[in-house]
């Protein structure tokens, strides 16, 4: 099953509150670095009712979570980094 992911979170190991907005670059309780830990899924963020925005691509309009430089979606930066 895919779950639908959002980069403006990201999940550390700890049991009860996991879920860290993307600035928080380390979780002081488990230890776990943003960089190491996946991103967040969409639904958890929003039962928590965590700010969520929507991100709109720049080159290809397409309406996403996923924040990246510049405002492109995944599928774009993909394309760019290649
Ligand atoms: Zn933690
Ligand atoms: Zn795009």
């Amino acid at each position: 099953m895919i779950f639908k992911t959002t980069n403006q979170y990201w999940d550390c190991q700890c049991d009860g509150s996991y879920i860290h907005p993307s600035n928080i670059v380390i979780c002081t309780v488990c230890k776990c670095e943003r960089e190491n830990g996946p991103d967040a899924r969409v639904t958890e963020v929003q039962a928590l009712g965590l700010a969520l925005s929507t991100v709109t691509c720049a080159k290809c309009n397409l309406q996403s979570y996923n924040q990246h430089v510049g405002n492109i979606c995944n599928h774009c930066h993909a394309g760019i980094m290649q």
